[in-house]
């Protein structure tokens, strides 16, 4: 299996309901490399420009609210199969539907407000790592 980056945003719930720190060291107890890491307040239109690709869908319109509503935290990460293991871990959209221990489980509120964003694919996960982050911003110091 092949070393994969993929995109990890605290949303503003998390941020907000001050789970940052325990979110930060779920990440890391799974073995997750963190090459960049930044605090961020979206406007509507970047949040917008983010989830483009959901612009037809109903609930467009109340997630970007909810994205620009507070402060983000986009941490790029790295681990080999690490689009999947990062969606394992993150567990389903709606925590009421994700699996035990998973971080939605555990900290997020409802299927819109779900504490973290995971890429889902190896070309969306570079495309999004891009979006928040410059080349210079990613430290891979080969740790
Ligand atoms: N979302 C929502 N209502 C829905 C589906 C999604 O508010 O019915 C929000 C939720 O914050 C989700 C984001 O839109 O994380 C992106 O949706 P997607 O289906 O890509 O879910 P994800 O990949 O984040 O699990
Ligand atoms: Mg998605």
């Amino acid at each position: 299996m092949a070393i994969e980056k993929t995109l990890c945003i605290l949303k503003p719930d998390a941020v907000k309901s001050g789970n940052m720190g325990n979110i930060i060291a779920h990440i890391q107890k799974e073995g997750f490399k963190i090459l960049g890491l930044k605090m961020v307040r979206l406007s509507d239109r970047s949040a917008g420009k983010f989830y483009e690709v959901h612009k037809e869908r109903p609930f467009y319109s109340g997630l970007v609210e909810f994205m620009s509503s507070g402060a983000c935290v986009p941490i790029a990460l790295e681990k080999e199969n690490g689009i999947a293991e990062w969606r394992r871990v993150i567990g389903a959209t709606d925590p009421a539907e994700a699996a035990p221990g998973t971080i939605r489980k555990l900290y997020a509120t409802s299927k819109g407000e779900n504490a973290v964003h995971g890429s889902d694919s190896v070309e969306n996960g570079l495309r999004e790592i891009s979006f928040f982050f410059t080349e210079g911003e990613l430290a891979d110091l080969g740790l």
